[in-house]
């Protein structure tokens, strides 16, 4: 277990590439705080599975990502809880679909709060600890979209070109301190975030949900199948690894070649 002296937090961990991620560094003997919404007894679920799963310590926040009091109060937290954070993923993250002149105004301050200014609130709150411990790992879920757009998206892909802006920046600052900072920009991988925007796909673009899946999705990746939960998060473990201590500032595409095109 590579992980057994780390403690982690993972942001939007709840549900999809995020539980998995924390999953994935608790299976590797890392503590874990998990974070976001969902049904109480649910959460409760996840959170004492990966205590009995792997025998580590597991702790959740309901800190709300548009909120920076809070996402400072829940760093905070998770490094008093365990007595350090080594491990930050900045990974929670919404989408809407909607043509540029029908975009509502609240749903893109969501979307820049949720997707891009969280990861700026958590990684300031999270640096000084690493600085004075000189280890760190902090990894963003980016996007395909953090380096190609696609139609009808422009808040999610505005905040993801802007989380790997914000990447690079923090990797500059940290770079000699031990603490790396990188991205993981996944292709459509099968999660609730790519089930809930098929009916606004449909509508904005008239289509079926088959069409959706087909001619929207998987025809931007040449692969012509969505990427997993699971090995998004085999590559995050993989970033918290000493064998990964030169790699930071990059953004690695997970996305079945979709920017390869
Ligand atoms: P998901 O909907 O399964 O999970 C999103 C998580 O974020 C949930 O735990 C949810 O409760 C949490 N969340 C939402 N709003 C929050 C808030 N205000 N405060 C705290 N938590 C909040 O989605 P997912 O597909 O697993 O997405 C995770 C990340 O991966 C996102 O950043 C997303 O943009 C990115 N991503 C997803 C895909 C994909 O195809 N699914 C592709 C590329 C990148």
């Amino acid at each position: 277990m590579s992980l057994k002296t780390r403690n982690a937090l993972v942001t939007g961990s709840t549900s999809g590439i995020g539980l998995a991620i924390a999953r994935a560094v608790a299976a590797e003997g890392a503590n874990v705080t998990i974070n976001g919404f969902g049904p109480a007894e649910a959460i409760e679920t996840a959170r004492a599975e990966i205590e009995t799963d792997f025998g580590v310590r597991c702790r959740y926040s309901a800190a709300d990502m548009t909120r920076p009091a809070e996402i400072a109060a829940m760093v905070a937290e998770a490094e008093a809880a365990f007595g350090s954070l080594d491990i930050l993923v900045n990974n929670a993250g919404i989408q809407h679909v909607a043509p540029i002149e029908e975009f509502p105004i609240e749903k893109w301050d969501q979307i820049i709060a949720i997707n891009l200014s969280s990861a700026f609130h958590t990684i300031r709150a999270a640096t000084p600890g690493m600085k004075a411990r000189k280890w760190g790992r902090i990894i963003c879920t980016a996007s395909a979209h953090s380096l190609v757009a696609s139609p009808f998206k422009s808040a999610y892909v505005s905040a993801k070109h802007g989380i790997a802006g914000l990447t690079k920046t923090v990797a500059l600052e940290l770079a000699t301190f031990g603490v790396t900072v990188n991205c993981i920009s996944p292709g459509y991988v099968w999660t609730p975030l790519v089930e809930k925007q098929i009916p606004d796909t449909m509508k904005a673009r008239n289509m079926t949900k088959e069409q959706v899946i087909r001619d929207v999705l998987l025809t931007a990746q040449p692969t012509r199948q969505f990427v997993t939960s699971e090995q998004v998060a085999a590559f995050a473990v993989f970033l918290c690894s000493d064998a990964a201590s030169q790699m930071t500032g990059s953004n690695y595409s997970m996305d079945g070649g979709w920017t390869a095109a």
